[in-house]
């Protein structure tokens, strides 16, 4: 039996690098950026104008003039228009390019416009007011997205305003989910009282999918030749295995042995913590990895988001996330030995930190509860009770704010 800690610390040594892909960037989102991206050229590439308005010298300004004759209008994206005069000015829309003898805007609230003429109606105008000067945001060949974060819809964006039509990106281990279990049966199937539906396959893929790994889904009994069988045909097709089920003390828990058998080592088997005591990691050697959790919906979930998701952050964007923190809002009491994975809700106090309150009701094992709760709140082992307005790690599955 490991610690929750020892546990982490072994999953997150096995790093490892998948190699990287090219993708349309349109289809890249939630992926993991794997090359820095540069502006292509200034940004903004011109000096432009920043309001609708007129565009004057701010010379002829400053002599006294407020009095202007419109020579032109210059709309986004067509050539610039000079003026000649100091009594000239040109009408300028937003995004529009700068006149090399235009300096100053001064937008269309404080003019009065009257066949052809423009009339300054403020006192105070500040010369180049209004511009948003060439490169002022980036200059060509500036860095504007580093390698090694998540691809976001502002991402997308710069991409786009870059002219990267494909983006390099982490590619993602091969990952299969298999359930285990001769109680199981399909969704669409109709069990007999003592049988349920196989749901576990189903929420892992669902997790995965926020992450854009596309996993198969694959079915054992509980039969350790079939088992070990199986495994050796998938360690050959994928990177990660990640196993419900049969991982406990039962008479049909046969998932170790048939690992072991086809060759995995096993780096621990349970964990001190609950829910999901009977967790089972191991390695191939060709350096596959499998994570045997406990067939215990709320084991499952857990497991993934406390090892699994953490381990794919790590080797992907090659940090630790700072993880957050909530305070608790009622005393606990937890005696056994164990890490305490406590379901809880979560919410920002009106001081902007997060309150977490434990979920009533049939307790961590409950999966129903997964819908109420929003993260699971890490409880140290050392402790028995957890007082009110103590702060601790939560992992959460689902958006805080
Ligand atoms: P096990 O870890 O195989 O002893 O399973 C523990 C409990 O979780 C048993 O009640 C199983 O029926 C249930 N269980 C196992 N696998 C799944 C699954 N894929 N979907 C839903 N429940 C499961
Ligand atoms: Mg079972």
């Amino acid at each position: 039996m490991v610690t929750v800690e020892q546990a982490e610390q072994i999953i997150n040594s096995q790093i490892r690098d998948y190699g990287n892909e090219l993708v349309p960037f349109a289809d890249s989102l939630g992926r993991v950026l794997a090359e820095d991206l540069f502006a292509d050229r200034d940004f903004p590439p011109c000096n432009r104008s920043t309001m609708d308005g007129i565009g004057v010298s701010y010379s002829a300004f400053l002599n006294g003039n407020k009095v202007f004759n419109i020579i032109a209008t210059i709309a986004a994206g067509s050539l610039p228009i000079e003026i000649t005069e100091p009594n000239e000015c040109v009408e300028i829309m937003t995004g529009a390019p700068l006149p090399e003898s235009v300096d100053t805007i001064i937008r269309y609230e404080d003019v009065e416009i009257n066949g052809g003429v423009a009339t300054v109606l403020v006192e105070k105008v500040k010369q180049g007011q209004n511009i948003h000067v060439r490169g002022k945001d980036k200059r060509s060949g500036d860095i504007v997205a580093q390698a090694g974060q998540v691809i976001t819809p502002s991402l997308i964006g710069i991409a786009a305003s870059v002219g990267k039509t494909h983006l390099l990106v982490k590619k993602q281990p091969r990952v299969v989910v298999i359930s285990t279990g001769d109680e199981l049966v399909g969704v669409e199937e109709t069990p007999t009282t003592y049988q349920i539906r196989r749901s576990n396959s189903h929420t892992v893929r669902a997790v995965l999918e926020q992450f854009k790994i596309k996993v198969d889904l694959l079915h054992i009994n509980d039969n350790q030749t079939v088992i070990k069988e199986q495994l050796d045909d998938y360690l050959r097709k994928y990177d990660v295995l990640l196993l419900s089920g049969g991982v406990s003390m039962g008479k049909f828990d046969f998932v170790p042995d048939a690992l072991e058998e086809a060759g995995v080592q096993c780096l621990f088997h349970k964990v001190q913590q609950r829910p999901g005591k009977p967790f089972w990691f191991g390695i191939q050697s060709d350096g596959q990895l499998v994570f045997a959790f406990p067939g215990n919906p709320v084991s499952t979930f857990l497991c993934l988001h406390r090892y699994f998701l953490p381990w794919l952050q790590l080797i992907s964007k090659s940090k630790k996330a700072p993880g957050a923190k909530a305070i608790l809002d009622r005393e606990v009491t937890f005696t056994p030995n164990m890490q305490y994975f406590m379901q809880v809700r979560v919410e920002a106090n009106d001081g902007g930190q997060l309150v977490a309150s434990p979920l009533e009701g049939n307790g961590s094992g409950d999966f129903a509860n997964l819908l109420e709760s929003i993260a699971f709140m890490e409880l140290p082992m050392e402790k028995t009770v957890f007082n009110k307005g103590e702060v601790y790690r939560i992992w959460p599955f689902k958006l805080i704010i």
